[in-house]
């Protein structure tokens, strides 16, 4: 007998699920890619260019230029790896930002591509919700069972420092100029603000990043933020703790940032990064009754509904967790629930995370900060790099495996990675949370000698030591 092709069935069985989907970042195109497989009548109304602002403007081109800033570092320091070249490199800023506009552009084009593959239709205009089941645009309306979400956010402006797109400016506006900041003020420094001080530190310009806080990367894992404030300082970026920006003002070339205990910085641009907004201001959630709390991110549970049936959210509307990762996996599970499949809830503790500094931090599970607090029972393990054999061949100093396992069990419960690709390298510690193995299983797996990894290994196997019944 001729076997029946799940969307087959579907579509001969049941009337076609409508699907609308409102943004077409990660939330919005991941969940039509779903939807579609799933045999549903799917449309994404977007009003940006798909892959969204991840693609086109955060995410992706940030990361470009941070490989550009990595390859500088590493040509910068040839002759202490025995190489002789021909004194300092500079950058072509002219052609650095091409490349990084060119590639998002291509990107997003890859994935109006395959989401065009799927049958999807795309509808390139601003639009909202019109009452339940219908999405409008200036000229359409289109009618669904169900209709997610997934507008995204922007970059919040700080009243008295609003960018003019020349010298004050919000990262999306970095790609626009003709020259390197000579001399860059960065305002924030949470992920973004770290993750482009030490980038354009890099690149060759002299920074001055501005810390409400005490210490860089606040939230984050204290021994992490600690090492790379201490990298980026002896690089020679200027870190300005307890200094909060009250203003940002531009005389001609020159910007000023005025704190709010009166001191002022000089520069020649400065970068604002203090933090997102959700988008969710005019796309029709009042009037659907679509409940948003008290900052204006849309409301919803773990498979992604909203307060009202039908209607289901994802990505950073949500506030979830801005990530594009995050985002995705919110809007395939939004097309799960809603199309009647099988689901799990997301599951946040799991999320594995990098901040993309040099070296990187990334992060999977527990954190330090709840251990501390007492909320989670952990046993820890941190293993400087400075002994790995690897590292050492690379002129890697600085960097940490740092393991949290279950005192009882043994099993492993989280960890942070500093290290050069520690984005790739976290992989083996997320498997090991996402599948409950014990330190000793980790300790038991190969690592290739040499390698980073082995630090992974060798960190659980200083566990292993610290168990009460081990022999
Ligand atoms: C500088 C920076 C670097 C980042 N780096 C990383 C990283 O390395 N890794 C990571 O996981 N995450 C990263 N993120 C976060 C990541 O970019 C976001 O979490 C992700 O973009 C969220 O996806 P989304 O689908 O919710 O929204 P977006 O990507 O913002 O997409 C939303 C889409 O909706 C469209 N839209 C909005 N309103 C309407 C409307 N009314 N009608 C029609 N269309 C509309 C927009 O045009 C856009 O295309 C970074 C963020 C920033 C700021």
């Amino acid at each position: 007998m001729r076997s029946i092709h799940r969307k087959e069935l579907l579509t001969v069985t049941l009337p076609r699920q409508r699907i609308a989907i409102l943004g077409g970042g990660p939330g919005g195109y991941e969940a039509a890619l779903v939807a579609a497989q799933l045999g549903a009548d799917v449309t994404v109304v977007d009003s940006d260019g798909l892959g969204g602002a991840c693609v086109l403007t955060d995410c992706v081109p940030s990361k470009s230029l941070i490989e550009t800033s990595n390859a500088m570092t590493l040509f910068n320091r040839s002759a202490e790896l025995g190489i002789a070249a021909g004194g300092p490199a500079t950058v072509n800023a002219t052609r650095l930002y091409e490349r990084i506009t060119d590639l998002a552009h291509a990107q997003s084009r890859d994935i109006t591509s395959r989401v065009a593959a799927e049958g999807v239709k795309v509808i390139s205009a601003h639009g909202r919700l019109a009452g339940p089941g219908t999405v409008r645009t200036d000229n359409q309306e289109v009618h669904a069972d169900a209709i997610l979400i997934a507008t995204g956010a922007m970059p919040r402006i700080l009243p008295g420092a609003e960018p003019d797109g020349e010298r004050i400016l919000n990262w999306r506006q970095l790609y626009d100029l003709t020259e390197l900041p000579q001399d860059l003020i960065v305002v924030g420094s949470g992920v973004t603000g770290a993750e482009f001080a030490g980038a354009y530190l890099a690149l060759g310009s002299h920074v001055t990043l501005v810390s409400s806080r005490d210490r860089v990367l606040p939230q984050e894992d204290e021994d992490a933020a600690g090492l790379i404030e201490d990298v980026f300082r002896r690089r020679g970026m200027t870190v300005l703790g307890r200094s909060r920006a009250k203003s940002v003002t531009r005389d001609g070339d020159t910007v000023t940032v005025t704190l709010e205990d009166g001191r002022t910085v000089h520069g020649s641009h400065c970068l604002l990064t203090v933090g997102m907004v959700p988008r969710t201001d005019g796309i029709g959630c009042d009037e659907a009754g679509v409940k948003l709390d008290a900052h204006g991110f849309i409301e919803v549970d773990r498979v992604s509904r909203t307060s009202v049936p039908g209607v289901y959210a994802a990505g950073d509307c949500t506030g979830v967790q801005m990530l594009a990762s995050v985002a995705a996996m919110q809007g395939r599970i939004a097309m799960w629930h809603a199309l009647g499949e099988a689901v799990h809830p997301i599951r946040l503790s799991h999320v594995a995370a990098t901040i993309f500094t040099d070296p990187e931090i990334a992060t999977v599970g527990v954190s330090q900060r709840a251990v501390d607090a007492g909320e989670v029972p952990a046993r820890s393990q941190m293993l400087p790099l400075a002994t790995n054999p690897r590292a050492k061949m690379a002129g890697v100093r600085d960097g940490f495996v740092k393991l949290f396992t279950s005192p009882g069990s043994g099993v492993v419960l989280g960890g942070v990675i500093v290290a050069p690709r520690a984005s790739e390298l976290i992989l083996a510690v997320s498997m090991a949370v996402e599948q409950r193995l014990t330190a000793e299983q980790l300790a038991q797996t190969f690592a290739v000698y040499p390698s980073l990894s082995g630090s992974v290994t060798e960190a659980a196997r200083k566990l292993m030591e610290f168990t009460p019944d081990s022999p």
